[in-house]
């Protein structure tokens, strides 16, 4: 990423770092990768030699409060400032704190796969949206009228939807061409053309529940020379990893699932090291995390706060147990519903006799559930966000809903506290009538996303909102 030579000085510093970064990958390589899940989940890459050599051997990643790194001398600020040797510069374009946050995401994202996969961090899901697509929709021929568009499931998060339908199709003339159902691969296949730059997919679909096979839209994509981009919020690296079934780029919103704590908004994007696309752009290609976080996001600024980072990172240190449990929860959930007369439909992929049952049981697995002496064998999970629509329409709807007594009204999820919304009125507001239509959101729908409580008690709660309805 830099051009002129070096000077002596910067050479030895570009040696000594270069060494550095051998033994980091060696490191990754031969120890990390070879963790399970929960040891990477509560380590990542902070090490007790990072603790004892560098951070006066705080067993926590400390938080860098910094704006900036000082430097040696000219030749270290000219070697780092060039990007020669790893370094953090300025809080808008890398911080130590982070740095230790992005690694733990491209170590779970990548858990299972057997490339290398890296993160960027940013401030906020929907910034990571933004991170993952735009390097794909510059010029290529420095024509200011070439056309360009890009695939995308109409089932997808409210924000997502007016990014792609305001903001680029109607803002920027950069068409999104919506996917109406997203199992069928004719439809993908039909509406890709010589200006298309990346297919993008939610799954499962906030809120509606959507799910297609990953592996069949990479393999689409791939056949164009096209990169597959995933919002895998819902589902969580702890439950699904489309990395390894052919995806290029994951972006959460790890603001939900992955922190469930509710103290702040926060995403990533991870991807894999050399991943395919029709850009001619070898930084993009080679590896497109460390590209968007040192140039592109350093020019747009959608940075992480250090704070934010490390709250995030102690969050996700359980993942996987509580998700098992949160999903368990769910399931549970959903059968009372499913029984209950005031309900018309629930909408849970765990349940057997939802369209997408199947599909969703060939993906969604709890992670080394194998290797877990609860279980010692894998087991599917479904997650902890589901739908269900009320009989009779928005009115008694509302009724239910303004009845609930523990469970929180609030357009969220993700929490360890159950959360329910309307998405009609909340967080699918904005799109419109039609916009709804398209994603397949009625007016009587309710999102719920259960937390760690339990399951009694969720099913107590929505017991006697719907008994108001008698
Ligand atoms: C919330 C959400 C986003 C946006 O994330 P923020 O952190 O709120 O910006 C994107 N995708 C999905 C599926 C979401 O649920």
């Amino acid at each position: 990423m830099s051009d002129g030579t070096m000077t002596p000085g910067m050479r030895k510093y570009v040696e000594v770092n270069n060494k550095y970064l051998a033994e980091r990958d060696r490191y990754i390589r031969d120890v990390v990768k070879k963790w399970k899940f929960d040891t990477i989940a509560v380590h990542g890459l902070y090490s007790v030699q990072d603790a004892i050599e560098d951070y006066q051997g705080a067993i926590i990643e400390p938080v860098f409060m910094s704006t900036s790194q000082a430097y040696r001398d000219s030749d270290e600020m000219a070697a780092a400032l060039e990007y020669r040797i790893p370094t953090w510069c300025y809080s808008r374009i890398a911080n130590p704190s982070t740095y230790y946050y992005e690694w733990a995401l491209a170590l779970l994202e990548g858990y299972g796969f057997d490339g290398v996969t890296e993160c960027c961090s940013t401030s906020s899901g929907m910034a990571a949206i933004m991170t993952a697509i735009q390097p794909f929709l510059v010029h290529k021929f420095h024509n200011k009228l070439e056309p360009r568009n890009f695939l995308a499931t109409a089932q997808c998060y409210g924000g997502t939807f007016q990014q792609f339908n305001v903001r680029m199709t109607e803002e920027r003339d950069i068409e999104c061409r919506w996917i109406k159902d997203a199992t069928n691969i004719d439809e993908w296949a039909s509406k890709i053309d010589k200006n298309t730059r990346f297919l993008y997919g939610e799954l499962p679909s906030n809120p509606g529940l959507g799910f297609f096979d990953i592996k069949a839209v990479a393999d689409l994509a791939h056949s164009h020379n096209l990169p597959l981009i995933v919002d895998s919020t819902v589902a969580t690296p702890a439950l699904l990893r489309p990395i390894c079934h052919g995806a290029d780029i994951v972006v959460q919103s790890v603001t939900k699932t992955l922190t469930s704590s509710g103290f702040g908004i926060c995403g990533a994007v991870i991807a894999r090291k050399g991943l395919i696309t029709n850009i001619d752009n070898d930084d993009l290609k080679n590896n497109f995390s460390i590209y968007v976080k040192y140039l592109p996001n350093r020019d747009y600024g959608p940075n992480l706060h250090p704070m934010q980072a490390i709250m995030s990172l102690n969050d996700m240190r359980t993942l996987r147990s509580k998700i098992d449990m949160m999903s368990r929860s769910t399931m549970e959930v959903a059968e009372f519903l499913e029984k209950h007369p005031a309900v018309e439909s629930v909408q849970y992929l765990g349940l057997p006799n939802h369209p997408l049952h199947d599909l969703a049981s060939r993906y969604m697995w709890l992670v080394d559930a194998e290797h877990d002496t609860q279980y010692g064998k894998p087991v599917n999970r479904y997650g902890h966000l589901m739908s269900f629509c009320i009989k009779g329409g928005p009115e008694p709807t509302r009724k239910f809903f303004d009845n609930l007594q523990r469970i929180w009204r609030a357009t969220d999820l993700g929490r360890i506290k159950s959360v329910a919304t309307i998405p009609a009125i909340s967080t699918h507001q904005q799109q419109g009538e039609a916009g709804r239509q398209l994603a397949n959101i009625p007016p009587n729908m309710v999102r719920l996303c259960v937390g760690g409580e339990h399951p009694d008690d969720t099913i107590a709660d929505l017991d006697q909102a719907l008994n108001t309805l008698r």
